[in-house]
């Protein structure tokens, strides 16, 4: 497989180091809130790879995906709403895995939380290990990471060395590239932030050595065979966990560095929890939308081009999706007996062009065409009666070997198997609930809501109305 490394900006062959076992660290969700689509866009293109290494390559995969849940945000945020911040994160972890398992993304092997007492540890001894290669520097009981010890400080990134500042630091997560300068290791305590000393000081991690000691503790140490997240996390984030691995192993850190581009929203700009501007997956099932064609939009571009959100584009995605389901089902009318040469060709065209188009960097929108252009065929060949019984089976064993990757029939499937309320329906019998309070007909009202409750349709009355959600 050929994958585009963001550490050499060149596509490469890809192979693991060590047999046939891929070490992938994925960086994952801050957990301070609800995960929005374009956290998403990263995570199902990332799920896909995956799967391709798995299922088209035939390499046993051991990924890694942590929750960032201690960091800056998580604190500020935990402490808005006065709960500790284990009990704050517990609930948007909860939420995201609802979200995993509604998209259709596989589980992997490890979720590793930062604030787990063996992590902490990790990041502790990573922390004495560059302590005592001399790239750390301590001051008001905080640690840095001196970056002007590490001559390969800025690789990734492609940073200048002229503009960074020498001698300067930063003590937040997140920061600039024209503010490349020494970051925090281990933050001192400060009042109401949460603590833990095992044998640094008391204070915290910062948020970039939380991955780099997750990712070697748990992928058998460096290199590790691939790194992976979007692309907002090339500097500082990946920059600094390099800093801290490279320096604390002086080993390569990771061999791959894939990033997915971001998902945008119809006005050109990135989809992002500062700005305000997000859909969450709740937020699009909500309006009725269906998960597998959610899934199909994050990935019908290519995961190295921005992604522009539309709403269009997700009924789009569902006709798409309805005319591969259709496809299938027409199979079920066939009835004569044994194969059609030209149908076994054309399946074997399409799984090989399939393969072809995952292998050349997954390509998600040409692997998606393929499976069209047999949708096609397929769909043609029964119009003409010019297919077989047995070219059924191998049709039917065609797509499923697509799915296996693109995880979208089987989460339409899902989708399907419990069919919401159509949402002019549903907008239809709250107006008859609403009108049945006002004339203050209350069992009338509590029979409709009772019906929606009964089909999977829970409803939240508020002072600025009713809103609806699926159970
Ligand atoms: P965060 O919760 O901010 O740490 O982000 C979790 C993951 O989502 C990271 O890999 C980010 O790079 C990625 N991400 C954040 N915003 C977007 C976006 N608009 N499009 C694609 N990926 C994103
Ligand atoms: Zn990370």
């Amino acid at each position: 497989m050929r994958l585009y490394n963001t550490l050499t900006r060149c596509e490469e062959l890809f192979t693991p180091q060590r047999g046939r076992q891929v070490r992938m660290y994925t960086c994952g969700l801050t957990v301070y809130a609800h995960g929005h689509i374009g956290n998403f866009r990263t995570f199902v293109c990332l799920d896909v790879l995956r799967r391709a290494l798995k299922y088209l390559e035939g390499y046993d995969v051991r990924q890694v995906m942590n929750y960032t849940d201690v960091d800056d945000r998580t604190i500020v945020e935990s402490r808005k709403v006065g709960l500790p911040l284990r009990e704050y994160t517990d609930q948007y972890i909860s939420a995201f895995q609802d979200d995993v398992a509604r998209l259709g993304l596989e589980s992997v092997e490890e979720t590793p939380r930062a604030t787990d007492e063996a992590n902490l540890r990790a990041m502790t001894e990573m922390i004495q290990a560059l302590e005592k290669n001399g790239h750390t520097y301590r001051s008001d009981g905080s640690i840095y990471f001196k970056i002007s010890t590490l001559p390969q400080y800025g690789l990734l990134a492609r940073l200048d060395h002229d503009g960074i500042k020498p001698g300067a630091r930063v003590d937040s997560d997140r920061y600039g590239k024209e503010d490349a300068r020494d970051f925090v290791l281990w933050k001192a305590t400060q009042p109401g932030e949460p603590t833990w000393d095992f044998g640094i000081g008391p204070g915290r991690p910062g948020w970039h050595i939380e991955c780099s000691a997750m990712a070697l503790r748990l992928l058998g140490g460096p290199p590790i065979d691939i790194h992976a997240g979007g692309v907002d996390l090339v500097f500082p984030h990946h920059e600094n966990e390099i800093a801290q691995s490279e320096g604390a192993n002086s080993a390569q850190f990771s061999r791959f560095w894939v990033h997915v581009e971001h998902l945008l929203m119809d006005k050109g700009e990135k989809m992002s929890k500062s700005v305000g501007n997000v859909f969450t997956v709740r937020d699009v099932l909500e309006k009725g939308h269906r998960a597998s064609a959610l899934r199909y939009v994050l990935l019908s571009v290519h995961y190295r081009k921005q992604l522009k959100f539309t709403w269009d584009s997700l009924a789009q995605a569902d006709e798409a999706l309805t005319r591969v389901m259709d496809c299938l089902a027409r199979l079920d009318t066939v009835t004569r007996p044994g194969a059609q040469p030209e149908v076994a060709k054309k399946v074997e065209t399409a799984r090989r062009g399939f393969a072809e188009m995952l292998a050349a960097d997954l390509n998600t929108p040409g692997a998606l065409g393929v499976m069209f252009e047999l949708v096609r065929a397929v769909n043609a060949a029964i119009d003409a009666g010019e297919i077989g019984t047995t070219d059924v089976a191998e049709v039917r064993n065609a797509f499923e070997y697509f799915d296996r990757v693109l995880g979208v029939i089987s989460v339409r499937r899902t989708d399907d198997s419990a069919p919401p309320v159509p949402v002019d329906e549903i907008e239809r019998l709250l107006g008859e609930r609403k009108a049945a309070r006002s004339r203050r007909d209350f069992a009338e009202a509590d029979r409709i809501r009772d019906e929606l409750v009964e089909r999977g349709i829970a409803l939240e009355d508020s002072a600025g109305g009713t809103r609806w959600k699926r159970k």
